[in-house]
């Protein structure tokens, strides 16, 4: 496995994560959740809203628990001072532990004052039981604004959809701002929620580099994320065979002209994120 700086934390973890929402706690889920950790993968992304935070409570059972990073989501309904307080410690008891790594915004609510929200996440913080402050569907503005109320910790990371077709971060310049300000970037969706594997043509353009490197269409869709510096993707996985082919991207490095041609593929086959569609 390879590891990479959290950027500004200064802290190692694997270059990719695991990604929880939608998984059903069967006993495959929990399998590939241990199959990636046992061939080092240490971070997992989970939030209150997925439900899912005893699952992940469930698979690392066996691990130490000082060897992972684990990140978890407060919900906007959640963002005023003693309410996201007691939801943090809700994900604790869920999870069964006693800090958090990364605690997340899921999704900015201009209903709550910003100052309000950001005074709890520090609290968090004094008290130990986060280690480290992150946003989620957080775009340039909402994102300045937070940092800015913020008296003693930073932002550390943006969590936000980004894969080969869903590039939209890198034309609002939140992709240039993140990596000019030492935030990173946790890529969601980054299979694009599925959608890569239902677009024939999309597929058979994958297939035909992925051949190269014995790759298959994951493979190929992750490696090129993971060809950028400052983006760590969560892909999820439901079973030990699609993880392996997750965990199996980190050792795949493209090279100049394939990644070119990669990076050419979303002009032709272009999904619009959740975030902009939400805004229309
Ligand atoms: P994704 O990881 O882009 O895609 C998941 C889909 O791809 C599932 O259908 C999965 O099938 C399939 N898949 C995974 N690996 C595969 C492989 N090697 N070969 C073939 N198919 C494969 O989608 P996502 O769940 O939307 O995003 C990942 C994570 O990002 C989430 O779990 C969550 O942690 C996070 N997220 C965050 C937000 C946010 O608002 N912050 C929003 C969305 C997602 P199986 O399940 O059958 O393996």
């Amino acid at each position: 496995m390879e590891y990479r700086e959290f950027n500004k934390t200064g802290k190692k973890i694997s270059a990719i994560g695991i990604g929880t929402w939608q998984l059903s706690g069967e006993d495959k889920n929990i399998e590939a959740i241990k199959y990636a950790i046992e061939n080092g993968v240490n971070f997992i992304d989970t939030a209150e809203v997925y439900g899912t935070e005893p699952i992940v409570s469930e698979a690392i059972r066996d691990f130490e628990r000082e060897d992972l990073f684990i990140a978890s989501k407060v919900w906007p309904t959640h963002f005023h001072y003693d309410e996201l307080i007691k939801a943090c410690e809700n994900s604790l008891s869920r999870l069964k532990m006693e800090y958090l790594d990364l605690y997340q915004l899921h999704w900015p609510n201009s209903a709550v004052p910003i100052e309000e929200t950001m005074r709890a996440m520090e609290k968090l913080v004094e008290d130990g039981k986060i280690r480290y402050i992150g946003v989620s569907n957080f775009y340039l503005d909402d994102l300045k604004k937070a940092q800015s109320v913020m008296k003693k910790q930073e932002i550390v990371s943006d969590q936000v959809e980004y894969n080969i077709v869903t590039r939209d971060i890198e034309k609002d310049g939140l992709f240039d701002y993140c990596n000019k300000n030492g935030i990173a970037i946790i890529a969601y969706s980054p299979l694009s929620h599925g959608k890569i594997f239902e677009k024939s043509a999309l597929l058979s353009d994958l297939q035909k580099i992925g051949r190269r490197y014995s790759a298959t269409p994951a493979e190929m869709s992750l490696a090129w994320l993971l060809s950028r510096e400052n983006v760590f993707p969560i892909p999820k996985a439901s079973n030990v065979e699609h993880m392996k082919e997750n965990v199996n991207s980190v050792n795949i490095k493209l090279n100049d002209k394939d990644l070119h041609f990669l990076s050419g593929l979303e002009e032709k086959y272009h999904v619009e994120s959740i975030a902009k569609q939400h805004t229309k």
